[in-house]
């Protein structure tokens, strides 16, 4: 378009600018930068250039996206699913609950470790009634578990996302693993929560590879590869039991 006649005014040129156009969009700005255009010199209107235009209606519906933010609603297990106050990504699942859960999280071990009568000691440890969880995929592979607790669920919530923002902030430099021999561990900066920080601890009878993924009675450990080959007698109860349910279900549909 470059030097061609002003389709406008049909008398003056076009020369080609880049500049940087703002939109808004209820009360807030966006900048698009390179923003192309070929001004004339004769009636000074401005053509935008095809690309530019292009490029900025698809930032734009994004942008309005943002502005407007669909809401996020957490699930709930016994009411109403709860609409979000924070602005998850799209793709994190959320959760989380008013009831049920009434202790903190180690108020059992202070329950269990104290001399003191039950009832007191359940008094000062038993005041939060609310959580939220996060499992957001954008901070590590494989994504993560969060978890805040409350008075309230908004409480919760709040909690939750200011260890989403700490954690997505943080270059998680070293884990620890704390008590766990599975291979879960906890960042040493900023405490967030990896599931697969570490091999296991436990490695496979048979190949001796660090796995968790099945034990028999006497807590040896199977790697998948090889769990057909745990003995009979050390299958443990309850998976002896799905295994037959499992069959069951299995000649029931070839029934049908
Ligand atoms: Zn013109
Ligand atoms: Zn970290
Ligand atoms: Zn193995």
């Amino acid at each position: 378009m470059q030097n061609e006649r002003c389709p406008i005014c049909g008398k003056g040129k076009l020369t080609r600018e880049v500049l940087e156009e703002s939109f808004e969009y209820k009360g807030r700005t966006m900048v698009v930068p390179d923003y192309v255009v070929y001004a004339c010199d004769v009636c000074g209107e401005k053509i935008v250039d095809k690309e530019t235009l292009e490029r900025t209606g698809k930032v734009l519906n994004e942008f309005k996206r943002a502005v407007n933010g669909k809401p996020k609603y957490a699930r709930r297990t016994f009411e109403d699913p709860y609409e979000c106050v924070f602005p998850w990504p799209e793709d994190c699942l959320v959760q989380c609950g008013s009831n049920g859960i009434v202790m903190a999280s180690g108020s059992l071990e202070k329950v269990f470790g104290s001399s003191e009568p039950l009832r007191e000691i359940s008094e000062n440890v038993s005041y939060i009634t609310a959580f939220f969880e996060a499992f957001p995929n954008d901070i590590i592979p494989g994504g993560t578990f969060i978890r805040g607790e409350g008075k309230t669920i908004a409480e919760a919530e709040k909690k939750t996302w200011d260890l989403y923002v700490r954690y997505k902030a943080c270059d998680h430099p070293a884990y620890e693993r704390r008590r766990h021999t599975n291979g879960c561990g906890f960042c040493m900066k900023c405490g967030m929560f990896n599931d697969k920080a570490f091999d296991p601890l436990t490695k496979c009878v048979i190949c001796g590879k660090p796995t968790y993924f099945t034990f028999d009675i006497d807590n040896v450990p199977y790697c998948e590869e090889h769990a057909d080959q745990m003995p009979e007698e050390k299958i443990p109860e309850w998976k002896k039991e799905y295994k037959k349910e499992m069959a069951e279900m299995e000649a029931a549909a070839n029934a049908r």
